[in-house]
C-alpha cells in the first residue's frame, strides 16, 4: 500500500481523506494556503507543507507548488478531494510524468467529461439516454435558431466547460436567444476561458437524480444506487438523500446498470457521478463528474463501505472491496450542507467560530474541520460542514436530522441551519414530493 498521500484540498474534505488515510495506516500530508494556517486539516495531517497565500489561483491552484509539495515530502500519491484540482486533467497529468499517483480516473477519462458535448457524445455510444439537445456546440446564432426550432423551447443555453450552474441560461422565447447566447457565452468566458455553448431541452419539472459508479480501471464496474439532489438553489445542491424518495427501486436498478455497464466499457477507474434529470419515468443524462462528490457520505452510509479507501485500493492497483451482487443498500441517509451564509440572501459570513457544538448519538456524521476559535476565511467556498443522518426508514431519517440540527451549534458566523429545520417540516419535503424549482419556490414564498 502507499506510504504517504498528499491530499490538494483543504476543510472537511481533507480532513475526511485524512481519517481513512489514518484507519489504513497511511501517513498524510497537508498542504495549507496562509490563511489556512490553522485549519483542522493542517493540525490533523503526519505533515504539512504552505503551498502560498490566500488566494486559490496562488495556493491550492497551483500545480507547481503542489508538485513541490509532493517531492519535498516524497509523497507517493495525491488525492485532490472535489473542487480545486480535483477534476483538472493537466494535473492529473503533471503528477504521472513526475511519477505520483494521482487518486482518480486516467487522463483521457477525466478530459471527455471535463467537457460536457463530449461527455455526452461518449455516454450515447453506451446508449446512456441524454437530454435531446443541439448536436455539439453552437457556432452561431443561425445554430441556435435551427436547434432550438428542433429541440423545442424552452430550451436552456449551457457551458461546455460548465460547472457550479456558471452560464446557463434558460431561453422561453425565441426573441431572447440572441442576447441569452451571448450572456451565456461571456460568463463561460469569464468564468472557464472558453465560450463554447450547447443547447438542451430545459425540463420543466425533473429531479436531480445521481447514480456513484465504482471502476477498477480493467473493467469491472459497478454502481451504488442514487443520490436525489433535487433542493438546490442556483443550480446548486443544498440537501442529498438516498434513496429518492420519487424514484421506484426497480428505475434506479435499470439505470444503474446502465451507468454501471458504461464505466465497464469505458474502463473507468475510481469513484465517479453520472448526473440525471428524471422526469416522467424517464432519465436524461446531463453530465459526469470524475471525482468524490460533496454528498457521497449519502452513499457510504446507506451501502456501509469508505469510497475513499476503495479510491486509493483502486489507485495502489488492490481492487475494489466489493462487487455488485455483495453491495446491499440498508435504510435512508439524509445530507445538509451547512454553509457560513446569511440568509435569506446567502450572503457569505466568514469570521470566527465562537462555539461549536457538533450533534452526535446513533446514526449522525458530522463531517466539519471547525473548531471552537478557528476563524472561516473569507477566501474559498462557504461549506463548512455536513451533517449526515442515517436511519433505518426516511421518516425516522427526518426525525433524526431534525434532533441533530436542534443539538448543533455554530455561534459566530451566520449558518444555514436554520432553513433546513424549515424544510424539514413542510409536507412537500415530508411526502418526498418535490423537483429542482421546489427549494427555489419555498424560498422565494418565505421572503413575501
Ligand atoms: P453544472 O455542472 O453547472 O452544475 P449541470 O449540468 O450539472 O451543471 O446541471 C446543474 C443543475 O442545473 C441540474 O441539477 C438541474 O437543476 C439544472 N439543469 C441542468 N440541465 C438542465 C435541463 N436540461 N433542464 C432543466 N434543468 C437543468
Amino acid at each position: 500500500m502507499f506510504k504517504k498521500i498528499l491530499i490538494a484540498n483543504r476543510g472537511e474534505i481533507a480532513l475526511r481523506v485524512i481519517r481513512t488515510c489514518k484507519e489504513m495506516g497511511i501517513k498524510t500530508v497537508a498542504v495549507y494556503s496562509q490563511a489556512d494556517v490553522n485549519a483542522m486539516h493542517v493540525r490533523m495531517a503526519d505533515e504539512s507543507v504552505c503551498i502560498g497565500p490566500s488566494e486559490s489561483a496562488k495556493s491550492y491552484l497551483s500545480i507547481p507548488s503542489i508538485i513541490s509539495a509532493c517531492e519535498i515530502t516524497g509523497s507517493e500519491a495525491v488525492h485532490p478531494g472535489y473542487g480545486f484540482l480535483s477534476e483538472n486533467a493537466m494535473f492529473a497529468e503533471i503528477l504521472r510524468d513526475h511519477g505520483i499517483k494521482f487518486i482518480g480516473p486516467s487522463v483521457p477519462h477525466i478530459n471527455t467529461m471535463g467537457d460536457k458535448i463530449n461527455a455526452k457524445n461518449k455516454m450515447e455510444e453506451f446508449n446512456v439516454p441524454c437530454v435531446p439537445g443541439s448536436d455539439g456546440a453552437i457556432n452561431s446564432i443561425d445554430d441556435a435558431y435551427t436547434a432550438a426550432r428542433k429541440i423545442g423551447f424552452p430550451v436552456l443555453l449551457k457551458a461546455a466547460a460548465g460547472g457550479g450552474g456558471i452560464g446557463m441560461k434558460i431561453v422561453f422565447e425565441e426573441n431572447q436567444l440572441e442576447t441569452l447566447l451571448l450572456q451565456a457565452k461571456s460568463e463561460s468566458k469569464k468564468s472557464f476561458n472558453d465560450d463554447t455553448i450547447y443547447m438542451e431541452k430545459y425540463l420543466e419539472r425533473p429531479r436531480h437524480i445521481e447514480i456513484q459508479v465504482f471502476g477498477d480501471g480493467e473493467g469491472n464496474a459497478v454502481y451504488l444506487g442514487e443520490r436525489d439532489c433535487s433542493l438546490q438553489r442556483r443550480h446548486q445542491k443544498v440537501l442529498e438523500e438516498s434513496p429518492s424518495p420519487g424514484v421506484m427501486a426497480e428505475e434506479i436498478k435499470k439505470i444503474g446498470e446502465i451507468s454501471a455497464n458504461a464505466i465497464s466499457k469505458m474502463k473507468y477507474e475510481g469513484a465517479g457521478t453520472i448526473e440525471y434529470l428524471y422526469e416522467n419515468k424517464n432519465f436524461f443524462f446531463i453530465e459526469m463528474n470524475t471525482r468524490l462528490q460533496v454528498e457521497h457520505p449519502v452513499t457510504e452510509a446507506v451501502f456501509g463501505i469508505d469510497l475513499v479507501r476503495e479510491q486509493i485500493s483502486v489507485a495502489f492497483g488492490t481492487g475494489m472491496s466489493f462487487s455488485q451482487e455483495s453491495l446491499e443498500p440498508r435504510g435512508h441517509a439524509i445530507e445538509c450542507r451547512i454553509n457560513a451564509e446569511r440568509l435569506p440572501n446567502f450572503s457569505p459570513s466568514p469570521g470566527n467560530i465562537k462555539e461549536f457544538h457538533s450533534p452526535g448519538g446513533i446514526g449522525i456524521r458530522m463531517d466539519s474541520a471547525i473548531y471552537n476559535g478557528f476563524t472561516v476565511p473569507p477566501h474559498y467556498d462557504s461549506l463548512i460542514g455536513k451533517l449526515i443522518v442515517h436511519a433505518d426508514n426516511r421518516p425516522m431519517a427526518i426525525r433524526r436530522l431534525a434532533r441533530a440540527l436542534d443539538e448543533l451549534i455554530i455561534d459566530g458566523v451566520y449558518t444555514t441551519v436554520d432553513l433546513f429545520k424549515e424544510i424539514l417540516t413542510e409536507d412537500h419535503f415530508k411526502s418526498g414530493e418535490y423537483n429542482i424549482h421546489w427549494l427555489e419556490n419555498f424560498l422565494a414564498k418565505q421572503e413575501k
